[in-house]
């Protein structure tokens, strides 16, 4: 099984976490943070706990850990382990954000109001849907994110069909263009070909006037 790195950073931070709490209650000698299957101190999380019993031992720890702040920090060793935690996860946050910031839906424009309003909306909560929203205040439409994909290819297909249409068009002129040229050419040739003609003619009628 390939371990997803994003689940590695939450062992190692559940890990760090565990750490602080357990050299906390150490050091002030109060009761140890408490403990459940779900995850060890040593390799983090049960790779067979689910996301709900994940979520509820991170919970429990975090409680144990915000009820003692004060003192967490007040000696050293939590001190240092609090340290190496927040940069930890600092670190994590940037690595993995976790809540993704509304997005504009460029170039579509709602079915209902027709306008360039649309906006991504991620899940506000765990299993939440992803949803297109228009955010024209008289509007307020909520799309499916596929219909919102649908139109888009829609409409990338007819740019590249303008395109298209836009080259022959070019290819077109160029060609009528080149026509026009050659035959404007042969018709210079054409003209000077027969006042060559005429000046041959007009030549040959003084020779024989002169014979004559
Ligand atoms: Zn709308």
């Amino acid at each position: 099984m390939i371990v997803p790195s994003s689940w590695l950073e939450a062992d190692a931070l559940w890990c760090a976490l565990w750490a602080l709490a357990d050299d906390y209650a150490v050091e002030w000698g109060v009761e140890r943070p408490e403990r459940d299957v779900t995850a060890s101190p040593l390799d983090g999380f049960n790779p067979e706990a689910n996301i709900e019993a994940v979520w509820f031992v991170t919970e429990m720890l975090v409680k144990y850990v915000q009820a003692s702040v004060p003192d967490v920090f007040s000696r050293v060793q939590g001190a240092i382990r609090a340290v190496q935690y927040v940069s930890a996860m600092q670190t994590a946050l940037a690595r993995y954000p976790s809540d993704d910031a509304p997005q504009k839906a460029h170039f579509v424009r709602c079915r209902a109001c027709k306008q360039m309003t649309l906006r991504r909306r991620p899940p506000l909560e765990y299993q939440d849907p992803i949803v297109v929203e228009c955010t024209n205040e008289e509007c307020g439409e909520l799309w499916d994110p596929r219909l919102v994909d649908f139109d888009l290819k829609i409409l990338r297909t007819s740019i590249v069909e303008a395109a298209a249409e836009r080259a022959r068009a070019v290819k077109e002129r160029v060609r009528a263009e080149s026509r026009a040229r050659i035959k404007a050419a042969k018709a210079v040739v054409r003209a000077a070909e027969k006042a060559a003609d005429a000046l041959a003619e007009e030549a040959s009628t003084n020779e024989e006037r002169r014979n004559a």
